[in-house]
């Protein structure tokens, strides 16, 4: 189709188009510091970006607006509900804009099925959460971490047997941001079942971690089959994708005890955002398709491996690093400026990581430790005079 407006770019915004790109992209080759997969090729279908595609109202449902790419979408959740272990004939989800929406579509529902609950989450819960509690205006509490991230267990029994008249909403995060902890589904559903709590609802967050948690070996508990209700995942980490998305997998039987149909565009409304992105479902559903089950396993194989070697070089050089079991990130002492703004290496307190996402090579990490090794800390400001 022709475009009405026909002015061509200027030299100099042209210019800018240009350096913006390349500053970019010389950013994007050196970030090894947060959860995003940079090895994705999806010119083959890039041009579905000249059509609006809207995805709004349920995928699962017919709706009016037919410019949509509601099959695939509805093929990406049941891609992760398989994934996840859900009931083949109860579960329902959406493609979001991120592992952010997926967490708070997660808590709405808890909160709908459970409008009396007490949320209880750790204190290395993603900072969405708590964003999204206040949103939904629901009682929580903030349970103890262990040292390596994990939930405390006897603080969240503890905590929970104060509370055991109210409903418990529990929020709990397998992978969380800084240390990639994964909070143990099963034990968290046994101490709900010791102390009695039949209404319960267990919302797991697994925006980086879900992906690949079906091939950890040894497993560890955080699917429909270990007790989750929910689970959400962010698209662009470790699958990878140029927009921000991400996946919400629910209990079918929950979701239509909440879904509401509206007229004007005859579907239900059963998802957060109103218009919602069409692309995203399209360039998940392509690159899972290209790079299948067993692809997805090859990637967490090499980020694996390549975890293994960061964190044993940096020990080599004397830096105390170290990874919970099975996961992908290293975490290390907190770095001289230099060194966290040139690899973008996120900081949180004392300690910073480095996240091995399938594109970082040994060669990468090689360059890292170099820099780390011969970097000369900046000393601190000083005065400049003596009495
Ligand atoms: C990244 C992350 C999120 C948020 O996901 P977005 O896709 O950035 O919205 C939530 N929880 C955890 C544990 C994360 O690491």
């Amino acid at each position: 189709m022709e475009s009405a407006v026909l002015n061509s770019l200027s030299q100099k915004d042209n210019q800018r188009l240009k350096l913006l790109k390349s500053e970019i992209e010389e950013a994007r080759d050196l970030a090894i510091g947060y959860p995003v997969s940079k090895d994705f090729d999806i010119s083959e279908i890039s041009d579905f970006l000249q059509i609006p595609i809207n995805n709004v109202g349920d995928p699962f449902e017919d709706a009016t607006y037919k410019v949509q790419t509601h099959e695939l979408e509805r093929e990406v959740v049941a891609f992760f509900a398989k994934l996840f272990r859900a009931q083949p004939n109860d579960y329902w989800g959406y493609v979001t804009n991120g592992g952010s929406e997926s967490n708070l579509y997660g808590l709405y529902l808890a909160r709908e099925l459970y409008p009396k609950a007490m949320v209880y989450y750790s204190e290395s819960t993603h900072y969405s959460v708590k964003k999204n509690i206040h949103l939904l205006n629901i009682p929580s509490i903030v349970i103890r971490s262990q040292e390596n991230g994990e939930i405390d267990y006897e603080d969240f029994e503890n905590t929970l047997r104060l509370n055991r008249h109210k409903p418990a909403i529990v929020l709990s995060t397998f992978g969380t941001t800084m240390k990639e902890a994964k909070d143990d589904i099963s034990k968290i559903k046994g101490i709900l079942g010791h102390l009695a709590i039949q209404d319960h609802y267990i919302h797991c967050d697994a925006a980086l971690s879900g992906t690949f948690g079906a091939f950890m070996e040894p497993r560890i508990p955080f699917d429909f089959k270990d007790g989750a209700d929910s689970i959400s995942i962010s698209g662009h980490k470790f699958i990878g994708s140029p927009i921000p998305t991400g996946v919400i997998v629910t209990k079918r039987s929950n979701r239509d005890r909440i879904s509401k149909g509206i007229s004007y565009i005859g579907s239900l409304d059963t998802t957060i955002t109103g218009s919602r992105n069409g692309h995203s479902p399209l360039i998940l559903w392509y690159v899972l398709k290209k790079q299948g089950i067993e692809g997805l396993k090859k990637r967490y194989q090499h980020s694996l491996e390549v975890a293994k070697y960061c964190e044993k070089r940096l020990n080599e050089i004397g830096i105390k690093a170290w990874r919970n079991p099975n996961a992908i990130t290293v975490v290390l002492p907190k770095t001289p400026d230099q060194i966290k703004d040139k690899w973008q290496l996120a900081t949180e307190g004392d300690i910073s990581h480095v996240i091995c996402m399938p594109n970082v090579t040994k060669d990468q990490i090689d360059d890292f430790i170099l820099d780390l090794a011969t970097c000369e800390e900046k000393r601190e400001e000083e005065f400049e005079f003596e009495f």
